[in-house]
């Protein structure tokens, strides 16, 4: 059996992936701490040696972001930067790959991913939602220069759209997480498309770009036929689920020996006191850039592994 070279190579998930996924993701109020029991790994050994052909690296070129803050804050890696918040600095991202390891086809089925095949020692960072607006975080950002990329639900920002903006001026990227966090596979393919439509146009109108990426609320119904029929009809060109959840302090990992891998996309929330047992939302991401240093990786921009489809 080789289930899990299967697994840990394709940039598709598997269908048990999904499942998976889902029963990790979204919890809305409370902690999930509990959900990691249910998990199984989807791909039992860590993975055996790094490919021998990896795509060859541009050599590298200007800054770490074209979009780096105009405020002209620290360069990433800066150690004063990351000491003002308690941590040791992260690696630096690699260039972007001049080939792009996902490529998108502008009609036709979207495809299904929660890791991007790649031999950088990177990972994604995704943060849903949107409830916690904390000023501290964009601070953060700022200092930091971690890139990640946001799914928001309109009706849990639609109270302060400006607040994104301010994160989205970091060089961030904004994506399609419905209009009030429907749990998909409840839902007539209908109300499917409208909960992406009607969000693909809200935050199309808000942030001046159509959203990309699509991620269904607890990564529920992704590889259903009706989920995939509305994305194709709304607009976004694939579905995005995750490798690791953070919790508070610690992921949920999808793999047995709970460690991260190159190309895993992580999940976290907007969050703050109220759902994170009092702590706050950037004691909750530096405990998560935390667990990524430990590890030592890098937190490398998804959008730059992705190849949209031509204009
Ligand atoms: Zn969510």
């Amino acid at each position: 059996m080789n289930r899990h070279a299967r697994s840990r190579t394709t940039v598709y998930a598997a269908g048990a992936l999904a499942l998976l996924a889902a029963a990790t993701g979204c919890t809305g109020g409370g902690d999930s701490g509990a959900a990691s029991a249910a998990l199984v790994p989807a791909s039992g050994s860590p993975a055996s040696g790094s490919p021998a052909t990896a795509a060859p690296s541009p050599s590298r070129s200007a800054g770490p972001s074209p979009t780096a803050s105009p405020s002209g804050g620290p360069a990433a890696g800066d150690a004063a930067a990351w000491a003002k918040w308690h941590l040791t600095p992260l690696p630096p991202a690699p260039p972007a790959p001049a080939d792009k390891p996902v490529k998108l086809a502008r009609t036709g089925p979207v495809p299904v991913f929660s890791e991007v095949k790649t031999s950088d020692k990177v990972v994604f960072v995704t943060i849903d939602d949107g409830a916690e607006k904390d000023p501290k975080f964009v601070e953060m950002l700022t200092d930091l220069k971690v890139p990640v990329s946001m799914f928001l639900t309109r009706d849990i920002v639609k109270d302060d759209y400006g607040y994104f903006k301010r994160l989205q001026a970091l060089g961030n990227h904004i994506h399609n997480h419905t209009v009030d966090h429907a749990q998909m596979s409840k839902v007539p393919p209908e109300k499917q498309k409208s909960e992406i439509c009607d969000a693909q146009a809200a935050l199309t109108q808000q942030y001046g770009t159509p959203p990309l990426l699509f991620r269904p609320p607890y990564g529920d119904g992704a590889n259903t036929p009706a989920l995939n029929t509305a994305v194709q009809q709304c607009g976004p060109r694939a579905v995005v689920l995750w490798r690791e959840s953070m919790q508070i302090h610690d992921m949920q990992y999808q793999a047995a020996d709970k460690k991260l891998r190159a190309g895993d996309i992580v999940l976290a929330h907007f969050r703050g006191p109220k759902d994170l047992k009092g702590e706050t939302m950037t004691q909750m991401f530096g405990e998560l850039l935390a667990r990524i240093q430990e590890q030592g990786f890098a937190v490398a921009r998804l959008e730059d592994y992705i190849e949209a489809p031509a204009a």
